[in-house]
């Protein structure tokens, strides 16, 4: 038998520790383009552009949604 822990880990000092586990939103800004939340690094999923450029081939009418 490997080594085993000495005291069960109470319910307490289980949740403490798991009180950091937890998923975080990305970083967001501004689109230069139309001015909506865009994940950092990321083409805008609304205007479809990165840094000034066309990257995605968007939909005529976008905000039809
Ligand atoms: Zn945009």
């Amino acid at each position: 038998m490997g080594a085993l822990p000495k005291q069960k880990t109470s319910k307490a000092r289980k949740g403490k520790r798991r009180s950091h586990l937890h998923l975080e939103l990305p970083p967001l800004e501004t689109c230069q383009q139309c001015g909506t939340k865009k994940v950092t690094h990321h083409v805008c999923l609304e205007c479809g552009t990165y840094r000034g450029r066309q990257i995605l081939r968007m939909k005529e009418a976008p905000a039809s949604e």
